[in-house]
């Protein structure tokens, strides 16, 4: 089986603190499977670590309203074009994230309130019939 991660979770510091997400399910289901470890944020052109963005008015913006949608929307451009190139069979991606969030993300407050949308990169991924799972569901 193939299966593409958010690159976080496969342990890649890459996190916009510097961090990650390592994830022992994820490790467990990577364990004899091919692993496609992507990271829209980077991928987009962002640095680690970076400025949280959060999706506000269908833009992805930082907290003081500068706009970060043209990397975020690059990244996820990215993803689709592995994704068509590479077929995986499945695709896990972080909880909650601007460009991951599968079932919800932050509203756009940055205040941690949540709504149930996915990030950019999920809803592009799952627009184009790709089987994308939030890792808490695994
Ligand atoms: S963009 Fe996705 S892969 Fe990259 S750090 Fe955020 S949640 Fe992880």
């Amino acid at each position: 089986m193939k299966i593409m991660v958010s690159a976080c979770l496969a342990g890649e510091n890459c996190k916009y603190n510097g961090g990650n997400n390592r994830n022992d399910r994820v490790a467990a289901l990577s364990a004899g499977n091919e692993v496609l470890a992507v990271c829209p944020e980077v991928m987009g052109g962002l640095p680690t670590p970076r400025v949280p963005c959060e999706i506000r008015n269908g833009t992805v913006v930082r907290k003081a309203g500068v706009s970060c949608d043209r990397e975020y929307r690059l990244g996820a451009q990215r993803c689709l074009e592995i994704a068509m190139r590479e077929k995986p069979d499945m695709i896990v991606l972080q909880s909650r994230s601007p460009s991951c969030g599968v079932k919800q993300r932050y509203d756009g407050t940055f205040t941690g309130k949540l709504v149930d949308a996915p990030g950019v990169t999920a809803q592009l991924l799952m627009e184009h019939g790709f089987r994308v799972v939030d890792v808490e569901d695994l």
